[in-house]
């Protein structure tokens, strides 16, 4: 044993500095046996085989998946066993840990180390000394006092219990529609759960836009995704009361509602603390230092239901996330154990699919940055995930929050059907590694073309903030747009081809494609401010940079495009702007793969065999989607080889067009190569419509 303790001591001292381990079992108790607290315990037992561990839970199960449960009741996950990670049996087999399950500390005696535990089942008491104390208990879902809150259709999820009886009723009883009352991940996991299942969903929100957290950009993105799905989106509204046929909101209105399920937030679970005097923190969680060591040196917390410090503002926060409760309760353990494993703070890094649609958080919000002192701005790029001529890229976007004057990245968000979960973690690091803007422009990031491009969205938007920094190609986000506008009287020119602005675009904008912009030059007066916008933000850029070379000084564009422009519209619109919309894409759960499928079987039957003049598109599906010549058909140049059938005959009058007339010159060499006698480039879109 003793040679353990050393070779133990060697290994650890030189990583967190843990000291001699006292082998005379350490008594542990551990409240909660879930994320922080299971991790806890395994930890505990990693470090010492001999620390005699006990843990008590309330609920009849530890260890389980609570971030599972939505997708369960979605049927996303078939087995409800497939979320029960550990019985107390294994988990007593594989750690040698005293679990009680059903079992509730009721006491702390702080003076004694002792904590009295109830079984709720049998109503036996006892008592229990220790040595070290661990609180990892959690908290609970907030049940606000509306009038039918109780009622036996209204639901919250928090444990697989909750989750039992969601499902049962959904099974048992076919309910038709739904109210989810709150837009915060778990609320908007249930509304696309829900509309798996079947349900007409209205969604309710108090605040201005879903995922508050978030950016109305990143939100607007969610939101967007939602109401392709049919959801329908009540948000800046409340509740009023609930009946056991529907919900009545704030405005009057009355929504048909066969069930309900509240997840307007959770409070952190500290009666038994504050009745132990634990000092609780000014964010409302439970005061922990950097060891995770309550204001008692003997009893530790990890979780939900502690405060800790922002990493980027050094302010205290609850972050009720899975991650920082697994790892807290890691660095408890070993603390618990001896040792000294600071934890570094949180950064909030979080994520979220609804649907198809990806949206992620990590850090401070350019508005959180600004409320802090800190001089921050931000910028956002779309791009796509992996090379565009590689088949099923799909754009994803980066919103990168910096420190002005030392290019710190202090936060960022993303959003994209592929691709967002790996932009996140890379800002996630930055952060954490101190890194700035010109670190990030300079980082090697992983390419191959089908799963991502040689100049990376995260590189384009580390270049994008340098050139914003710099004054080179001055922008402002989507967020900002409102107050500029208000602050200067300028003229907006929308630099997209004309059938991309018929779709949609700010309303009073000039349409002047950038292929158009240098032939009118002259006409723009130098000493206007400009407002230029793009789809993404990347040929905002080509103009802005034509109109500053040109002598206009006052040019700004429109960070990340019509795309942001666009969310920003679905999320909580603007006052002193006007966006027309695009029409909205309409999606079903089931039918979204069929429907491609048709889609394309549509378009070869329009093409082959046909022998009349046909216009074919070689830009991407994405350039196609956003406007096209009149009645061609999109067959992007790398997969124009493959699809030589829907040309139909060699001796068809073809035309080829792309954006500049390049793509197409080489698509034109290759059908002339294979045979085709008639084949013509027809140059850009833009020439193709002067044509016309
Ligand atoms: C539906 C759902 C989806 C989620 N999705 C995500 C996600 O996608 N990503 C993410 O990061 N996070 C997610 N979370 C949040 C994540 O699960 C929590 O942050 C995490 O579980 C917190 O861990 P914890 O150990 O602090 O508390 P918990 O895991 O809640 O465990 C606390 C346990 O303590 C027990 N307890 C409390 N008081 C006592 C007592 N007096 N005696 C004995 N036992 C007690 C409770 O019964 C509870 O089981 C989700 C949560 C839910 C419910």
């Amino acid at each position: 044993m003793f040679l353990f303790s050393l070779y133990f001591c060697a290994k650890f001292k030189s990583k967190h500095t843990i000291k001699a381990i006292n082998i005379n079992m350490e008594k542990i108790i551990i409240v909660g046996g879930v994320a922080s607290g299971a991790t806890a315990a395994a930890k505990v037992r990693r470090l010492s085989s001999d620390a005699s561990i006990t843990m008590f839970e309330t609920g009849p199960d530890i260890s389980f998946a609570n971030c599972g449960l939505p997708y369960y009741i979605g049927g996303d996950i078939k087995s409800r066993s497939k979320l029960i990670l550990q019985s107390p049996e294994s988990f007593n087999e594989q750690y040698q840990v005293d679990v009680h399950v059903n079992t509730r500390i009721t006491n702390i005696d702080r003076q004694n180390k002792t904590v009295t535990s109830l079984n709720i089942r049998t109503g036996e008491i006892r008592n229990h000394k220790y040595d070290k104390l661990l609180l990892a208990q959690g908290g609970r879902p907030i049940k606000p006092n509306i009038e039918g809150a109780n009622l036996d259709h209204v639901y919250t999820l928090w444990t697989l219990n909750d989750m039992d009886n969601i499902y049962r009723h959904i099974e048992e009883k076919s309910p038709r529609s739904a109210v989810v009352i709150g837009g915060g991940f778990i609320g908007l996991e249930m509304v696309e759960a829900l509309v798996k299942r079947g349900l007409n969903v209205h969604l309710i929100e108090m605040m201005p836009h879903v995922m508050s957290v978030m950016d109305a950009e990143t939100a607007g993105y969610i939101e967007q995704e939602m109401l392709s799905y049919g959801v329908n989106i009540h948000t800046g509204k409340s509740v009023t009361s609930i009946t056991s046929k529907s919900v009545k909101i704030n405005d009057g209105t009355i929504i048909d509602a066969d069930m309900v399920l509240m997840s307007i937030g959770v409070r952190p679970t500290l009666q038994l603390a504050t009745e132990a005097s634990l000092e609780i923190g000014e964010s409302g969680g439970l005061l922990v230092n950097e060891y995770l060591q309550t204001s008692d040196e003997h009893i530790y917390a990890a979780g939900d239901m502690v405060e800790v410090e922002n990493r980027v503002s050094g302010k205290r926060v609850r972050i009720p996330l899975a991650g920082p409760a697994n790892r807290q309760g890691r660095i408890a353990a070993e603390n618990m154990m001896g040792g000294k494993h600071a934890y570094k703070g949180a950064m909030g890094t979080s994520i979220l699919r609804v649907f198809e649609a990806v949206a992620g958080i990590t850090g401070l919000s350019l508005k959180q940055a600004l409320a802090e002192g800190i001089p921050a701005k931000a910028v956002v790029v779309h791009k796509e995930h992996h090379t565009a001529y590689y088949p099923g890229a799909e754009n994803v976007s980066v919103m990168l929050v910096y420190n002005t004057e030392t290019g710190a990245v202090l936060g960022g968000q993303t959003a994209g059907y592929k691709g967002a979960d790996r932009r996140l973690d890379v800002i996630a690091s930055a952060i954490a590694g101190n890194l700035t803007i010109h670190d990030l422009a300079d980082i090697d990031f992983s390419y191959s073309p089908p799963l991502g491009t040689a100049n990376d969205v995260m590189n384009m938007a580390a270049y994008t903030a340098e050139n914003q920094q710099s004054g080179f190609s001055p922008s402002i986000t989507v967020g900002e747009l409102d107050e500029w506008v208000k602050d200067h009287n300028s003229i907006v020119i929308d630099v997209r081809d004309t059938f991309s602005f018929e779709k949609g675009s700010i309303y009073g904008a000039y349409n002047v494609p950038l292929e158009m912009l240098h032939e009118e030059l002259k006409s723009i007066p130098k000493d206007s401010n400009i407002l230029v916008y793009d789809e993404t933000g990347k040929k905002g850029h080509q103009a802005l940079r034509m109109l500053k070379n040109s002598g206009v000084d006052n040019v700004y564009n429109i960070s990340g495009g019509f795309i942001s422009l666009q969310r920003q519209t679905y999320a909580i619109g603007f006052h002193n702007i006007r966006v027309n919309l695009p029409k909205l894409e309409r999606k079903t759960v089931d039918k979204i793969r069929e429907d491609i499928v048709m889609d394309k079987k549509k378009d070869s039957s329009l093409t082959t065999n046909a022998n009349t003049p046909l216009v074919v598109d070689v830009r991407t599906p994405m350039e196609f989607l956003r406007g096209a010549y009149p009645n061609a058909i999109n067959i992007s140049l790398d997969e124009l080889e493959k699809r030589i059938d829907e040309l139909g005959s060699k001796s068809r009058d073809i035309t080829l067009y792309c954006a500049s007339g390049a793509r197409s010159a080489y698509g034109q060499q290759m059908l002339r190569k294979i045979g085709f006698t008639n084949v013509k480039n027809g140059g850009g879109l833009m020439h193709m419509m002067r044509r016309k």
